[in-house]
């Protein structure tokens, strides 16, 4: 875009004149239009359930009212559609947290073997519902990097709660920790952190865009699945807060491997 400024005479030494001045808008233009996209977005990913809620409590004012079965069957969707809704708002937050700064002051030394402990913990019903089996594999004992202890336990959670989705019915999550002496691109010691899975995987042309906010390989299937579609984008964020990196590999039929590499100092 141009900005045209004609000079006043008396400022041009009685010549009059025109000054140009260009100005690269690309930029701002992408950011209003991603924020529309988002907002777009976040409003859909809300109307959703929204709509489904409205619907059945119509049903349960009208045709469910005297039928007792029928009303616990939609008391449950319904309940299902505001668990979906509360889920989003919380992924909204966190993800508003987090996407601010790229870098962040680490609020202390963070031991990935008892936040991997933790999270394989919490994440075990889930596994057991679905036939999953977790497996730690790796080196143990203390390894801790300076980083956000909530935040680290949420990218790890995103990953194994993924796997475990996406994993396939009776399948293996194996997560792995080790330490490299010295990782090449972050020229220092650093932690490795691998979830693998051994699941339906991902078609390598959809491999790049994973990590955008609301992408989905299979919407229909990550919404069954009780997904928001911004688990990634909040694992992508806090792991770059943490001058760490990201790398994602699969094979379609049969599975997927996501890496975390973490700097050790
Ligand atoms: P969602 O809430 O939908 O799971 P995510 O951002 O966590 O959102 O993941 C984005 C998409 O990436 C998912 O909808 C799914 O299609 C795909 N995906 C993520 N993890 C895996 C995995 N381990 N195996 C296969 N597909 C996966």
């Amino acid at each position: 875009l141009a900005s045209v400024v004609a000079l006043a005479p008396e400022l041009s030494g009685g010549k009059g004149g025109v000054l140009v001045s260009f100005e690269d808008i690309t930029a701002l233009e992408t950011a209003v239009e991603m924020r529309r996209d988002f907002v777009a977005n976040v409003s859909h990913e809300l109307r959703t359930p929204l709509t489904a809620l409205m619907g059945f409590i119509e049903t349960l004012r009208t045709a469910a009212r005297d039928d007792p079965a029928a009303r616990d069957r939609f008391l449950s969707i319904m309940e299902r559609e505001a668990a979906r809704m509360n889920r989003l708002v919380g992924d909204l937050l966190s993800l508003s947290r987090v996407e601010g700064e790229e870098r962040m002051r680490p609020t202390g030394m963070v031991d990935i073997s008892a936040v991997l402990r933790s999270v394989m913990q919490t994440l075990e019903h889930s596994a057991q519902s679905a036939s999953v089996t977790l497996i730690r594999e790796g080196e143990g004992g203390e390894m801790k990097v300076p980083g956000d202890c909530d935040q680290l336990t949420q990218v790890f959670t995103n990953l194994i709660e993924n796997a475990i989705k996406y994993g396939g019915q009776g399948g293996e999550v194996r997560v792995a920790v080790s330490r490299l002496a010295s990782e090449p691109v972050l020229r220092g010691r650093a932690l490795r952190i691998e979830v693998t899975d051994r699941g339906e995987g991902i078609d390598p042309l959809q491999l790049p865009r994973l990590t955008e906010r609301f992408y989905r390989v299979d919407t229909h299937r990550s919404r069954e699945k009780g997904g928001t579609g911004l688990g990634l984008a909040i694992v992508k964020h806090i792991v770059a807060r943490h001058r760490g990196r990201m790398r994602i590999e699969s094979t379609p039929g049969e599975g997927s491997k996501f890496t975390i590499i973490l700097p050790e100092t």
